[in-house]
């Protein structure tokens, strides 16, 4: 059984995808995705030694060997181009998953879907896609463990997202702000809290002046958020 955060990733993935997972740690999804049918193949990218191992015996384990691929590398480097469909990477932070893109993007060749799913920081993601002419097609944010969790579907060549106020949506999603769910209310009303935290505190910093940009720019999301929580 997998858990709702990554069973959300999968549920993108067409029916005999190739897929590779970066990043794939114990190699859960792929080792699902294979076995329920929905991914033809996959290979599974680690760049750390325990998480390597780890996937390598996943796989063994559920006896899909020839099905898996399990690689060591950093990010796109251990695909080859055209050699997949779909690319996953989850469980990371934005800024990570968008500079494996970013250094990786020869590899993006012949992939037509990226199913992305940032920890923190979404923003980094989207602005991304956006600047490489990766679509955003779907979104879906869920809860689980009283974490919550974005997943971000992108396509390669599809009309671009009629985006209306980059600067709001790439903060909150798009598709996220059609259909403010729960899990959408109460991550940002817990980002709210947290925000205005730091805020006070840089208040209270001793030499103000050196806090401005950060205020600035904390104050800027505050407002963004809360017009679109009232
Ligand atoms: N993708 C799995 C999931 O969502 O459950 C595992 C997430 S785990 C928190 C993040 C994994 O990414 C770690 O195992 C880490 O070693 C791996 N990782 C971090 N940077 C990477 C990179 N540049 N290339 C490949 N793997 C990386």
């Amino acid at each position: 059984k997998l858990s709702k955060r990554l069973e959300t990733v999968t549920s993108f993935i067409h029916n005999g995808m190739k897929i590779a997972d970066i990043g794939s740690d114990h190699a859960y999804l792929p080792c699902y995705a294979v076995r329920k049918g929905i991914a033809k193949s996959a290979i599974a990218g680690e760049v750390v030694d325990g998480p390597f191992q780890s996937a390598l015996h996943q796989v063994a384990k559920t006896g899909l060997t020839e099905h898996i691929s399990v690689r060591k590398g950093d990010g796109l480097e251990v695909i080859n181009p055209y050699e997949v469909d779909c690319i996953i990477i989850a469980g990371m932070g934005g800024t990570l998953i968008a500079d494996i893109l970013e250094r990786g993007k020869s590899k993006l060749e012949g992939v037509t879907r990226l199913i992305l799913q940032p920890n923190v920081g979404a923003e980094n993601v989207r602005k991304w896609l956006y600047h490489h002419n990766w679509q955003l097609i779907d979104e879906k944010i869920v809860e689980e463990d009283g974490k919550f969790y974005e997943v971000l579907v992108a396509d390669f060549g599809n009309p671009a997202f009629p985006y209306k106020n980059l600067e709001k949506e790439f903060l909150l999603g798009p598709f996220l702000l059609q259909n403010k769910n729960e899990a959408f209310i109460k991550k940002w009303e817990l980002e709210l809290l947290q925000w205005k935290n730091i805020l006070s505190k840089l208040e209270k910093a001793v030499d103000r002046a050196k806090t401005n940009e950060k205020r600035k720019e904390i104050t800027k999301k505050i407002n963004i958020v809360r017009e679109e929580l009232e």
